[in-house]
């Protein structure tokens, strides 16, 4: 049990998310079903941990982690795959409800401050999502998408969600609409974001022809497809000996 939990959150570790989801994944494509994939990462958290101590940090994993949990269904898969990043993987659920639930825990996380020596400390998260595509030929596919927004929505500001799709794109509005191509409507921010999707898609196809998409994140380093490779646990070892939630 240990071996695929996190100590501190209870939450899977990298490896339980790493089993779990192979499992998930397969489940999807047999069935041709639905699953997206969001990637989240607490902003600015060196800060509470160089200002606060690492116990504050330690309460702030925990509160987000409950934040994440609640409301989930029994076949969600959520992890914390490093120091102060998550991943959620939703089972059945397309990429606009997918963007729908990151949204709302993007305001709950938002609305929900921590408690640091008496007082409360607001505390906020960038998130990222994607969605199964027929081209992908494992879980971190997808994983890669969802971290490659989420790093946009770090980029944009932070305490944002993106989402990458080379099929559909949130227009200003909010509104999900399809990718055409050659659609785009010149200098619009839609038009941008659509441009960028097809430019994923681009590198999507080109990662599929090469067997795995990893190497054109940092994520590559750290998610591969079968078998997972053990290795060292890095940051998530120095804090192991914490008490837990
Ligand atoms: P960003 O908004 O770009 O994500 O900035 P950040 O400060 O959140 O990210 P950064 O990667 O600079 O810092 C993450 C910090 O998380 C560094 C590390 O010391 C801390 N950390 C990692 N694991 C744990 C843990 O288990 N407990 C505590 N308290 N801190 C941790
Ligand atoms: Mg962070
Ligand atoms: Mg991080």
């Amino acid at each position: 049990q240990i071996a695929v939990r996190d100590q501190l959150t209870g939450l899977l570790n990298r490896r339980g998310f790493s089993e779990q989801g192979a499992q998930a994944y397969a489940t999807a494509r047999r069935a041709n079903r639905h699953m997206s994939v969001i990637m989240t990462d607490i902003d600015r958290f060196k800060f509470i941990n160089d200002e606060h101590g690492h116990a504050a940090g330690d309460d702030a994993l925990c509160h987000f982690a409950r934040i994440l949990s609640a409301g989930r269904r029994a076949e969600d898969i959520l992890a914390r795959v490093g120091g102060e990043e998550f991943a959620l993987v939703l089972p059945g659920t397309d990429l606009e409800s997918a963007t729908k639930i990151a949204d709302d825990l993007r305001d709950l996380v938002d609305s929900s401050p921590i408690r640091v020596e008496g007082h409360s400390m607001p505390m906020t998260a960038s998130f990222g999502v994607a969605t199964i595509s027929k081209k992908d030929t494992c879980l971190t596919d997808i994983v890669v998408r969802a971290d490659r927004a989420l790093y946009r929505s770090k980029r944009a500001g932070r305490n944002r969600v993106d989402l990458e799709s080379s099929q559909i794109m949130r227009a200003p509005d909010g509104t999900f609409k399809p990718i055409e191509a050659g659609s785009g409507i010149p200098n619009s921010r839609a038009d941008r974001a659509g441009r960028r999707a097809t430019g994923s898609a681009a590198l999507s196809r080109s990662a599929a022809r090469s067997r795995c998409a990893c190497r054109y994140s940092t994520t590559a380093i750290r998610f591969r497809c079968n078998p997972w490779p053990p290795r060292p646990s890095g940051i998530q070892t120095d804090y192991r000996a914490r008490r837990p939630c």
